[in-house]
């Protein structure tokens, strides 16, 4: 079985570290590593029109935000096709046929939307987009035949949808449609990054972010004010490990030789832990920590961006040149389907001529 890649990102903000650790890592490792057959990275701009309808703008000039952080952190559209969701109206089609296979009380349960939906405040005024873009995200796999999907944990509800989809196709116009499957970071800290403030995971939507593109400075005032354990009020006094921002992150984040370089009166992160949980370690020290492994990792993607955003135009130029590839095989799979469901008519008036 051919080895097919999606996955996508909604042009809502710049990329931020649940980005990196939940998904864009290991999209650059599958890359580097070769071991697949096609690759695609969509940016969602129609998905994230769902909950933007009224700010086109915002979704608009983030495209290129986004496609800028992608090759910082090193996807290589020589490698992979980078392509724009819009560009690509089979998507729309699909979805469109896909909404006669889901019934709305199973749109309502899906876990992720309905967190999605509370968050936002939406209550009965939710966009009907908004609601069903698990079913257009269904086209946006299925359109590629994708059948390895890289997401963080929030979207394992979303893919199991669309695999429940995948199945009533092909239960109903025979098997034309590919199972995909979602692939997580085993790290629970990696596959959900929770944002700086504890209080939910990283979104841009609830401006709880550190961006692959922030500077130096900023970096390290998001880490200061992280949220740690708000009964560890002297040095001395013991600290909770649990919720505590600082520990989520160091365990999403250390390399095997941070310690070494950055603290190495410690051994390991559990030895860092242990003192933590005695008493006598203070935040500012754990933070300052953190600030110096955070650093390490951002200042080459900073910089490798920084030299992608001189020149805007080729970024487009790399991007309809993926939405025109894009749209070879959504095309191919659209007349696939279409012949499936008996809705080929052309096709039949021609071949009885
Ligand atoms: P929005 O608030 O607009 O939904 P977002 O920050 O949730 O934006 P998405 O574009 O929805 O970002 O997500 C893109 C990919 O990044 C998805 O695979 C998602 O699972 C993953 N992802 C987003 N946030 C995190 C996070 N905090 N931890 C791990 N993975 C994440
Ligand atoms: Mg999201």
């Amino acid at each position: 079985m051919k080895k097919v890649i999606l996955t996508a990102d909604r042009p809502t903000g710049k990329l931020h570290l649940g980005h990196y650790i939940g998904t864009l890592k290991s999209r650059v490792e599958m890359q580097n590593a070769g071991n697949y057959d096609e690759f695609y990275v969509m940016i969602a701009d129609a998905q994230a029109l769902t909950d933007n309808a009224k700010n086109v703008q915002k979704v608009r000039e983030n495209i290129l935000e986004v496609a800028l952080d992608y090759l910082a952190c090193g996807l290589d559209p020589n490698k992979i096709c980078i392509f724009i969701q819009s560009e690509v109206p089979a998507l729309t089609e699909m979805t469109f046929y896909y909404m006669n296979l889901v019934n709305l009380s199973r749109l309502k349960r899906n876990p992720t939307v309905k967190e999605e939906i509370k968050f936002r405040g939406f209550g009965e005024n939710i966009p009907v987009g908004f609601l069903t873009y698990p079913i257009s995200q269904t086209a946006d796999i299925t359109a590629f035949n994708a059948n390895i999907i890289p997401v963080g944990e929030d979207q394992l509800p979303v893919i199991e949808q669309a695999r429940e989809i995948v199945k009533t196709f092909n239960t109903t116009y025979g098997d034309v449609l590919v199972m995909p499957d979602a692939i997580i970071p085993k790290q629970k800290s990696q596959a959900r990054l929770v944002g700086i403030d504890g209080k939910g995971k990283m979104s841009k939507s609830l401006g709880n972010c550190i961006y692959l593109s922030d500077d130096e400075k900023t970096i390290k005032e998001k880490v200061m004010s992280m949220y740690t354990d708000p009964d560890h009020i002297k040095i001395s006094d013991p600290g909770k490990i649990e919720g505590n921002v600082v520990f989520e992150y160091l365990d999403a984040f250390i390399t095997p030789d941070s310690f070494e370089k950055y603290m190495p009166e410690y051994k390991n992160l559990e030895e860092l832990k242990d003192h933590y949980k005695r008493g006598g370690l203070g935040d500012v020290k754990i933070k300052l920590f953190l600030n110096n492994v955070l650093q390490e990792l951002l200042a080459p993607i900073r910089m490798r961006r920084k030299i992608f955003e001189k020149n805007p135009e080729k970024i487009f130029e790399m991007l309809f040149k993926g939405s025109d590839q894009a749209n070879l095989i959504a095309n191919k799979t659209m007349e696939k389907i279409k012949s499936a469901m008996g809705i080929n008519y052309r096709k039949k008036f021609d071949n009885k001529n």
